[in-house]
């Protein structure tokens, strides 16, 4: 029997998000049913609803940052169980085949990854719909382990705004001592500050909001720079080895190139819908290097989960009913988010 499930969707761009009746399919032999408990909001959600890259498939379901349950389980089911708690991330399936899939890096499937939400399966015809629902059909592969130890509603950020993070600093080698700055203190920001602290990097948080800094310090950061105020980053030009930048909307980037050392590079993570210029002499002088990362694969998602357990890192979260949503975005739009609302998925079954 395919599964009936009660949602929040968006029927139009920036239209409010209301109750929607979706339909899961049944499970297929290696699939999981998850009851899902938490999921976080991230940024790109909003960017989905709002249409805000140009490519948003209506009804749109959000959300990507998934804990759940597992309920019952397909006859080739092998590494889970009923019962079991589960994270369900930004990837849903890929072809599995492809150089990439078979490398990990399910995101740059050559035939196409499927997203979690508002994204087609791999029968190319069937849209998916993300967390903001009360359950979800989810082929094993793609399932993560949340590590024991773990508050179940802290972790479910890490499955975006987590491995998105964690990712390039693995990738572009953040060690101890390193100087790394973070651009952006929200959601993201948040997680790459703790990470990249765990990791033993001096880190340095760029905000554009002041009442951050008392939090940044907590967070493990050892510097705090009001952006917006003047004469703010004078005295840091040639500092960074590494800069991630997770600001969502459009700004300048080549005064955060000035800040790096020679040879150091910016990481671009954030996805604002507009472009921005670049100047070349920015770059030039200094060999300085700029790139950008895409979440992370299957298998480095749960390494970092792993991690995450092994160093006691999960995000600051504040918690909301599903009825609340519509509220919560207009508060991430006005950065007022600490760090990252996460829906109790309870509060849309009761
Ligand atoms: P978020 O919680 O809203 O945080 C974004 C932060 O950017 C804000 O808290 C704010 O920090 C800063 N900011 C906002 N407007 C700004 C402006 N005009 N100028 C300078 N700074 C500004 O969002 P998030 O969930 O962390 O996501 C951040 C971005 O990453 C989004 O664009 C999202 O779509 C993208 N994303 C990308 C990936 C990927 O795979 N690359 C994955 C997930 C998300 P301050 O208050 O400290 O200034
Ligand atoms: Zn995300
Ligand atoms: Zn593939």
């Amino acid at each position: 029997m395919t599964m009936n499930v009660l949602s929040y969707a968006a029927q139009s761009a920036k239209a409010p998000l209301a109750p929607y009746r979706i339909v899961r399919r049944d499970a297929r032999p290696d699939d999981l049913v998850i009851d899902i408990l938490y999921c976080g909001i991230c940024h790109s959600d909003l960017h989905k609803v709002n249409n805000d890259w140009r490519n948003t498939n209506f009804p749109v379901v959000p959300g990507h940052e998934i804990v759940g349950r597992v309920v019952s389980h397909g006859s080739n089911v092998s590494r889970f169980r009923d019962g079991d708690l589960v994270g369900v991330g930004c990837i849903v399936d890929s072809c599995r085949v492809c150089p990439e899939c078979r490398a990990g890096h399910e995101m740059f499937c050559e035939k196409g990854v499927t997203f979690s939400f508002d994204s087609l399966e791999q029968d190319k015809k069937t849209w998916t719909y993300g967390g903001y629902s009360t359950s979800m059909v989810v082929d094993e592969r793609y399932v993560l382990r949340i590590p024991k130890g773990l508050d179940l509603e802290r972790a479910a950020p890490l499955l975006c705004a987590g491995i998105t993070t964690y990712s390039p600093l693995r990738q572009f080698g953040c060690k101890a001592g390193d100087q790394v700055a973070v651009v952006g203190l929200g959601g993201l920001g948040h997680l790459a500050v703790k990470l990249a602290a765990s990791m033993g990097a001096d880190v340095t948080v760029f905000s554009t909001s002041r009442g951050k800094e008392e939090d940044a310090a907590r967070l493990g950061a050892k510097r705090f720079v009001a952006t917006r105020e003047p004469g703010a980053l004078d005295a840091l030009a040639g500092k960074f080895d590494l800069t991630i930048d997770t600001v969502s909307a459009t700004h300048d980037l080549n005064k955060e190139i000035t800040l790096l050392r020679n040879f150091g590079t910016l990481i671009l993570v954030g996805a604002p819908p507009a472009p921005t210029p670049l100047e070349a002499f920015a770059l030039i002088f200094g060999d300085k290097r700029i790139a950008g990362s895409n979440i992370g694969g299957i298998p480095e998602t749960q390494e970092m989960l792993d991690y995450c357990g092994k160093h006691g890192v999960t995000a600051d979260v504040e918690m909301i009913k599903m009825q609340d949503i519509n509220k919560a975005y207009e508060r991430m739009l006005r950065n007022d988010v600490k760090y990252r609302f996460v829906i109790d998925v309870a509060s849309l079954k009761g």
